[in-house]
């Protein structure tokens, strides 16, 4: 059911570290009963971080996620972990900040590119020092890299919240601030977890984000180039690292 009216804080910047009990472990692989790692999914890199036990320590380099088992994939190991042992688990919070803040530019790119152009974000890839959008457009000679940096940065000051809710399918389809095409998304959901910005931008995500859009630093587009018809890839940059208001 619909919760409309309650968004909530919801987990993005700032990871606090956590214990967890080892579920599984073999030579590369570690799963927990649950897990606060992020796993690499819609464009964004997945977590690292760093675990350790009383005779055990690793690096957490990657994170995927098939169906309902996450598997945190491992390297530098020392020592090895029993098998229900409580594990120290620590997110590495520089990566998931500006990956957070990279994450939230691209909702605001898309929206405002949509707004301005009616243009249709085809895909992404988050990145820690740059991330591309994928744009298509149905002309896109009346697209400006100019005016869409200054719209976004305009945008970014004006310190709109970032907020979660769930809501249904046919809600969304009737939401004229949702940009994607729900026909594209997975029918088989009905509830969807959703990131709005300010009265810009409704969004079915499963990402990581800021708490409010000052949090980013200005954005500079470094390239635009054409990706077929009608499409153009543009990758942009944050002017500094991520910093926090909190
Ligand atoms: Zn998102």
């Amino acid at each position: 059911m619909t919760i409309l009216g309650h968004l909530e804080k919801h987990p993005g910047t700032n990871p606090a570290s956590f214990t967890s009990k080892l579920a599984h472990f073999e030579p590369t692989i570690v799963q927990f009963d649950r897990t606060e790692f992020y796993p690499s999914g819609g464009g964004q890199p997945a977590d690292k971080g760093i675990l350790s036990g009383e005779k055990f320590r690793c690096r957490v380099i990657d994170v995927q996620k098939s169906g309902s088992v996450v598997s945190h994939h491992i390297s530098e190991i020392e020592g090895e972990p029993s098998i229900g042992e409580m594990l120290s688990c620590e997110i590495d919070v520089e990566w998931r900040n500006q990956l957070s803040a990279m994450h939230t530019a691209q909702h605001i790119i898309s929206a405002l590119s949509h707004e301005e152009w009616g243009a249709e974000t085809v895909g992404n890839q988050i990145g820690f020092d740059k991330t591309r959008i994928d744009l298509k457009f149905e002309n896109r000679e009346l697209f400006s890299s100019e005016h869409l940096e200054e719209i976004v940065n305009w945008t970014l000051r004006k310190n709109l919240d970032v907020k979660m809710d769930f809501r249904p399918s046919k809600d969304l389809l009737d939401d004229p601030l949702v940009r994607v095409n729900m026909a594209r998304m997975p029918p088989n959901i009905g509830i969807w977890r959703t990131i709005s910005i300010g009265d810009i931008d409704v969004c079915p995500c499963a990402g990581t984000h800021v708490q409010t859009t000052r949090e980013i630093p200005d954005i500079e587009i470094t390239r635009v180039k054409s990706k077929g018809a009608g499409r153009l890839r543009v990758e942009y940059i944050l002017n500094e690292c991520y910093k926090s208001f909190n």
